[in-house]
């Protein structure tokens, strides 16, 4: 009886073992040196930062819950973009976009990412006197003060063009990128193209895009993030980006074509993808319905990224948790995404050597051989 009993009581801790991820599982992701290469400064404020800035504008009545789509939540695509309009709200000066821009390099760091492409829209706020100039400086600033930290992290800054200011703002926004392009020693490395994509047309921002292209600037482009966007997205894909952002119709009967997919894949063009990102702003149904399992199933070169780790209460551990869980890949399988995704970091091969070193001097502890 008393055998039984043990057995019984055995039993059962082996299966809550089973349950519960062991302690080196759940670490294992954390554990991970991992590339972010799509994260948008203003959707990546983490909700504690947002209490401090809250606290510093209390006659705006933001609360804290309008900033975040929580565990479970979803908004429309459209809601997403609201969301952002409060965020712009609150970061309004200088010092805002310094201590953002400190907070997030910081909380990416803790999340064990070696290397991040931060990407931002350089704002104007005349209320604060704040200028494009002055954004850019500021998370320059928030940059250089982390480096001086001696954070385990390596951060470079691609300028974003959002699509709701035209035309004139995309050119405005494309010098101020091949200036500090050149002053600021491989810092700024390029440019997004980002925003709703339902604002403006493609072809209005294609001019300037070629131009900074040919100043040297790296691509980073949203494009398909919606249905029935074909021509679009081909004019997009004519510029041959470095880098697709979501790319999320490209591949789907909803808009997307076998053309594309070829043109993509012919040109090697890798993916920047981000499930939580899709699954909250409702561009994908499911996570076992995202384009990711599409993707990896071709072996095209594709990045596990965050996209606003904020906003979607996320971070890229758990993204990458999630794609290991949803499309059954071994941690082998993860280790590699992540290795792989150097590949597609627009800093110099000498900074891709250092990433390698990195990685390979960590993968024993990490996979425990
Ligand atoms: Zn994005």
């Amino acid at each position: 009886m008393r055998v039984f009993e043990e057995k019984k009581h055995l039993s059962c801790l082996i299966m809550m073992e089973a349950e519960e991820p062991l302690p080196w599982e759940t670490d294992f992701y954390s554990e991970l040196p991992k590339v972010e290469l799509h994260a948008h400064l203003n959707g990546s404020i983490s909700s504690n930062s947002m209490k401090k800035l809250i606290a510093k504008k209390p006659g705006l009545k933001i609360h804290n819950k309008m900033t975040i789509i929580d565990k479970g939540k979803k908004r429309t695509l459209d809601e997403c973009f609201q969301v952002f309009q409060i965020i712009h709200q609150i970061t309004t000066s200088p010092e805002d976009i310094l201590m953002i821009t400190k907070d997030v390099i910081r909380e990416f760091a803790e999340d064990g990412v070696k290397y991040l492409e931060l990407r931002s829209t350089p704002r104007k706020e005349t209320a604060t006197g704040m200028t494009k100039r002055t954004y850019i400086e500021s998370v320059l600033e928030g940059i250089k003060q982390s480096k001086q930290e001696n954070l385990d992290i390596d951060v470079r800054y691609l300028i974003a063009i959002d699509r709701r200011g035209g035309p004139s703002a995309a050119k405005e926004t494309v010098k101020l990128a091949e200036e500090f392009f050149l002053s600021t020693e491989d810092t700024v490395l390029g440019l997004d193209l980002s925003g709703d994509p339902t604002a403006g047309e493609a072809k209005d921002f294609l001019e300037p895009l070629l131009e900074a292209k040919k100043a040297g600037l790296k691509l980073a482009l949203h494009l398909s993030e919606i249905p029935n966007q074909t021509k679009e997205t081909q004019e997009l894909l004519d510029l041959l980006p470095d880098r697709i952002g979501h790319g999320t119709f490209l591949n789907s009967s909803g808009g997307g074509s076998m053309d594309l997919v070829d043109f993509v894949r012919r040109h090697q063009i890798p993916l920047e993808l981000c499930l939580s990102s899709n699954i909250k702003s409702q561009t994908v149904p499911s996570y076992d319905q995202h384009h990711f399992g599409f993707w990896y199933s071709i072996r095209h070169p594709s990045v596990i990224c965050t996209d606003d780790k904020g906003v979607f209460a996320t971070s890229l551990s758990q993204e990458y948790k999630l794609a290991a869980e949803t499309f059954n890949l071994t941690q082998s399988q993860v280790w590699d995404l992540s290795y792989e995704s150097i590949n597609y970091i627009f800093a110099s091969d000498s900074t891709m050597s250092e990433l390698r070193k990195k990685w390979n001097h960590m993968k024993p502890k990490v996979l425990h051989f």
